[in-house]
């Protein structure tokens, strides 16, 4: 695993581009003496790898990319999780970050109830910076990870994430049919951020409901890091409950003088992540990047509540967790409240209807409030006990295909050895 950690995404792609530009791991138990399996051979020991059903990967010369899958669990359905279109200093960073987030897919979509399992992919662009893309080179790109996501088979369905688009999302569509977040004129779900944002301002509000013994914000203070899509969304709804002050922070100063002047007395504007953390409020909301809550930041840490959008808000689970409750800040779990951007996707597959999406809103508010009274009666912190729920849900099968996806993986591991 270490030579993961002295290895660039570039090296990895010219060591293998030649000779296996192809290559998979499947389960725990891999036989390494596969050259297709070889180039990831170490990563099954990594502790993020946990009981992966299978990581496929491509070096794509025509595009000078690296495409890599990750099928965390398919035991409830086709694995389902975003495209990540990002570049990494390390092999070590690129395939934690997907494990990672493959594995939370997997939960999120459990605890969602939806019959799918969890994935997640990374496009990782080798010889050119991610800004550089021009919308002809784009399009090049998608289209032949489209092909990557056609071999396959569907055991995975990509999904807009970081740096893509419902357009790339429509590019990868040319060529299979395993992708949702496809633009509204193709009928598909188009952006699902102000559903996200509306869901975590109503796990806010159950919070609230259950802690505070209040039905809205009102005389509460928030912070928010990452003003983007959820994040701006997100201040709108916190801003119309009431709250007596909105700390915000972003990379973008417009972004952070754009909800300034929706309530100049009550938004405050903090310059970095540090001083916004160590601003005191009430709850405090990550929007932006993932691993914001580490072995530094915790000790910054000056609310009573994180809520918030962002996926993998901590660097190490049930560490941190397990530390933000010795401190007494209720942290509630973010697979378990953004879920509104993969409920919209799911939506998509059968058809879009917001109507759905409204319910599936509420519902939210109903699964924060018996996850806070469960957790609280028992005991346990708020991520102990959704991953308690999380892992159950986890163990129901597919009802008509519950088996499909790992032979799905088999067929797609077999075309490549
Ligand atoms: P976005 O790219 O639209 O916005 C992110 C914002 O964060 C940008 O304004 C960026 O400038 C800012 N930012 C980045 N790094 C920062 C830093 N270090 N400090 C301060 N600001 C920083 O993304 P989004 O769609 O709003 O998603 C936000 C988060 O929520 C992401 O982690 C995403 O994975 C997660 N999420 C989004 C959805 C969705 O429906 N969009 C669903 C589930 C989870």
């Amino acid at each position: 695993m270490q030579h993961f950690a002295a290895l660039t995404p570039a090296d990895f792609f010219h060591q293998n581009a030649k000779t296996r530009p192809e290559g998979f791991l499947c389960g725990n138990t891999v036989s390494i003496s596969n050259p297709a399996q070889g180039a990831l051979a170490g990563m099954e020991q990594m502790p993020d790898y946990d009981q992966h059903e299978g990581v496929f990967y491509r070096a794509d010369e025509a595009s000078g990319c690296l495409f890599f899958a990750f099928i965390h669990n398919t035991n409830r359905g086709q694995a389902q999780g975003g495209t990540r279109f990002f570049s990494y200093d390390t092999m070590l960073d690129l395939l934690s970050d997907g494990l990672r987030l493959s594995k939370a897919m997997s939960e999120k979509c459990a605890v969602a109830g939806l019959w799918w399992g969890g994935g997640k992919s990374i496009i990782c662009p080798v010889n050119f910076a991610i800004k550089d893309a021009t919308p002809e080179k784009r399009k090049v790109i998608f289209a032949n990870f489209g092909k990557f996501i056609a071999s396959l088979h569907g055991s995975y369905v990509a999904a807009e994430d970081m740096n893509t688009t419902p357009e790339d999302m429509q590019t990868i569509l040319s060529q299979n049919r395993f992708v949702t977040c496809i633009p509204k004129h193709a009928g598909g779900s188009g952006n699902p951020s102000p559903f996200t944002a509306e869901g975590v301002f109503k796990s806010m509000l159950a919070t609230a409901a259950v802690y505070e013994g209040q039905s809205d914000l009102s005389g509460m203070s928030v912070s928010i890091q990452g003003l983007g899509n959820v994040g701006s969304a997100l201040a709108r709804f916190v801003l119309n409950s009431g709250v007596s002050k909105l700390y915000v922070t972003d990379l973008m100063l417009e972004r952070m003088e754009m909800v300034k002047s929706w309530a100049p007395e009550v938004v405050e504007i903090r310059s970095s992540k540090e001083e916004l953390l160590r601003q005191s409020c009430d709850i405090f909301a990550p929007c932006a990047g993932g691993k914001v809550i580490d072995d530094e930041s915790i000790a910054w840490l000056n609310c009573r509540y994180v809520i918030g959008a962002a996926n993998n808000q901590l660097e190490r689970p049930e560490k941190h967790a397990a530390q933000l409750h010795e401190k007494g800040i209720l942290y509630l779990p973010d697979f378990f409240i953004n879920r509104m951007g993969i409920i919209n996707c799911a939506n998509e597959q059968y058809g879009w209807l917001e109507s759905t999406l409204q319910e599936e809103v509420v519902k939210i508010y109903e699964d924060t409030v018996n996850l806070l009274t469960e957790s609280r009666s028992r005991g346990l912190s708020p991520q102990e006990m959704a991953m308690i729920q999380a892992g159950e849900a986890m163990k129901k099968a597919h009802p008509i295909w519950p088996n499909r996806g790992k032979q799905l993986i088999q067929k797609a591991a077999s075309e490549r050895s």
